[in-house]
């Protein structure tokens, strides 16, 4: 049995008989087996083996099998080692040789493999791929209830293309942490794919589901402190419940997902749970924006903006589409999706044109009445992007000076001589310029003094800190008063967004803001809606 055959391709031999007694063991093994083996040679084949796997050996061999193979671990210079072990009975002397092959290396290369097709690279959590085994194994082991909560960030997008990949890694990196932080050891959080994350929580209802990644709301507004300027994100959250709203992985995610653009939808930064009779979006998107184009289902609607004295001062147009297939698609959604195919550029143009239209009748109940357009950052870099704008204008005879075009600071980050020969061109015409979400991106004072800018739009995420009890609340605080400061420093006049209640309403007043723009006031509607408004509302507080 110690053929230096068999010694060169097993790491030890060994010779026992029915009580696993050592009867034999190969020089190769004393010496595979270490310093310890070698002074008190072991007894019996047990006293090697891992405490956790000697029943599991007993158990194999108590049948006596002719022949049997089985992974355990030995103890080893004081150190467990994987090994195989094949064994051969000797039925004669009612003996085994045991074959031994240390497979620790493979057994750490599998683990690395295995932690590498189940884990995503870049935040170390749970991967799609292992959180469908993990569901699947949930609902195979006859659990009682339990949730699936979809989290979905909200302005990521503009972090990564402000700021770059890396800050946009960053921030997902951070982000995996912050909701760690928020669950327990039994939950399981896994990344999806870009900015969106996924928890099981077992045991838990929607309803205690809900409790849970409610702090999640909390966590992602913390400011994300990305050198040299902090990222302010939100993040929505849909939640499905098992059995209650699917019996099975995929129709679970479905419904937590269209619960999550119900977040979205209702103003983002907040959870939904799913309703049974909601009806779930698909990613054939695309194809039904061509559609909707041709049939006609885009229009705009438009969101009152007063003074601090509550007047009405004028409207920002919001792109609504209503799809056939769809329903009600959030801007959020179809937007980046008309950027990517190409067609912003085509229905930019329609809205600014469809827009000036309006306001042109708006004019005839308030002249002076201002219409702010959003421009997306791809439809400012298009050629002949100045002549739209001025063909819209000269076509509708509207005052250009009531006419403000909503840039964020991507696209003037971005901004090449062509931006800027557009941007002035333009603003030697009248039109003005407004930075939209301001102190998310960049915020840099060169671009505010260099650039012909009118104004600038306070970001959501600022005005939902201003009641929060929370200390960074404070720092928010003290940077809306700052920005506005600084706005005001430069004649440049600040617009509030997302203002939702009295508080926000009073502290933004009482720093100086000039516009007021959100729920508090009015949420968008449609061309009549304002008509009226304006009929009943002009010079009069709301
Ligand atoms: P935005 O320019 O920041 O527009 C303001 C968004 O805040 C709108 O969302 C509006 O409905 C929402 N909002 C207004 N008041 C409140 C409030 O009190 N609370 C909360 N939570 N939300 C409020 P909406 O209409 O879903 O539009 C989302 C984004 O889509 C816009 O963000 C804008 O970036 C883009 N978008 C919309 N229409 C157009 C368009 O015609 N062209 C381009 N390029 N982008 C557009
Ligand atoms: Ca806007
Ligand atoms: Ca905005």
């Amino acid at each position: 049995m110690s053929s230096p055959t068999l010694d060169r391709v097993l790491d030890a031999v060994l010779r026992v008989d029915d009580g696993l007694v050592i009867q034999y063991i190969s020089d190769s093994g004393l010496r595979w087996l270490g310093s310890a083996a070698a002074q008190e040679r072991p007894k019996n084949f047990l006293a090697l083996l891992h405490e956790n796997d000697v029943v599991l050996f007993t158990d194999v061999c108590k049948d006596k099998p002719d022949e049997f193979s089985c992974d355990v671990r030995v103890n080893k210079n004081a150190a467990e080692c994987w090994v195989n072990v094949r064994a051969y009975r000797l039925a004669a002397v009612d003996q085994y040789v045991l074959c031994i092959i240390d497979i620790s290396q493979w057994k750490t290369n599998d683990a690395v493999y295995r932690h590498a097709a189940e884990h995503d690279e870049l935040t170390g959590l749970a991967n799609r791929a292992f959180f469908k085994k993990t569901v699947e194994a949930q609902l195979r082991s006859g659990q009682p209830a339990f949730s699936i909560a979809l989290l979905d960030l909200d302005g990521f997008k503009k972090v990564n293309d402000t700021y770059g990949h890396a800050m946009g890694d960053a921030v997902l990196i951070e982000t995996s942490h912050r909701l760690t932080r928020i669950i327990t050891a039994d939950d399981v959080l896994a990344r999806l794919g870009g900015d969106e994350f996924v928890l099981l929580l077992p045991g838990q209802d929607a309803a205690m589901a809900h409790a849970v990644v409610k702090k999640a709301l909390l966590a992602i507004a913390r400011p994300f402190d990305t050198a040299p300027h902090n990222a302010y994100l939100g993040v929505s959250i849909g939640i499905a419940q098992f059995p209650d709203h699917g019996a099975d992985y995929s129709t679970l995610l479905k419904n937590a997902d269209t619960a999550m653009y119900h977040s979205k939808n209702a103003g983002k930064n907040r959870v939904s749970i799913f309703a049974v009779n909601d009806v779930s979006v698909d990613f054939s998107l695309k194809a039904a924006i061509h559609n909707g184009i041709q049939e006609g289902e885009f229009y705009l609607e438009y969101q009152p903006q007063y003074d601090v004295q509550r007047r009405l001062i004028g409207v920002e147009a919001l792109m609504r589409w209503n799809s056939r297939d769809f329903g009600r698609v959030v801007p959020d959604k179809f937007i980046p999706i008309m950027e990517e195919a190409g067609l912003m550029p085509f229905l930019g143009k329609w809205a600014l044109r469809y827009a000036c239209h309006q306001l042109k009748k708006f004019h005839q109940k308030m002249p002076g009445f201002v219409m702010s357009v959003n421009v997306s950052p791809v439809q400012f870099g298009a050629d002949g992007f100045d002549t739209q704008v001025v063909d819209a204008i000269t076509e509708t005879g509207v005052d250009p000076t009531t006419v403000i075009l909503e840039i964020t600071e991507s696209t003037l980050m971005h901004s090449q001589e062509k931006t800027e020969r557009a941007l002035a061109l333009l603003r030697e015409r009248g039109i003005r310029f407004s930075i939209d979400d301001f102190g998310t991106g960049f915020s840099s004072l060169a671009y505010l003094t260099r650039l012909p800018v009118s104004s600038i739009k306070i970001d959501k995420a600022f005005v939902r800190a201003i009641e929060e009890q929370r200390t960074a609340s404070v720092t928010d605080k003290k940077l809306i008063t700052a920005m506005i400061n600084l706005a005001h420093s430069i004649d440049l006049k600040v617009v509030a967004e997302g203002v939702e209640n009295e508080a926000q309403f009073e502290f933004l007043k009482h720093s100086g803001c000039d516009l007021i723009q959100g729920y508090l006031l009015g949420k968008p509607m449609s061309s009549d809606a304002i008509s009226r408004l304006l009929e009943h509302h002009v010079g009069t507080p709301a």
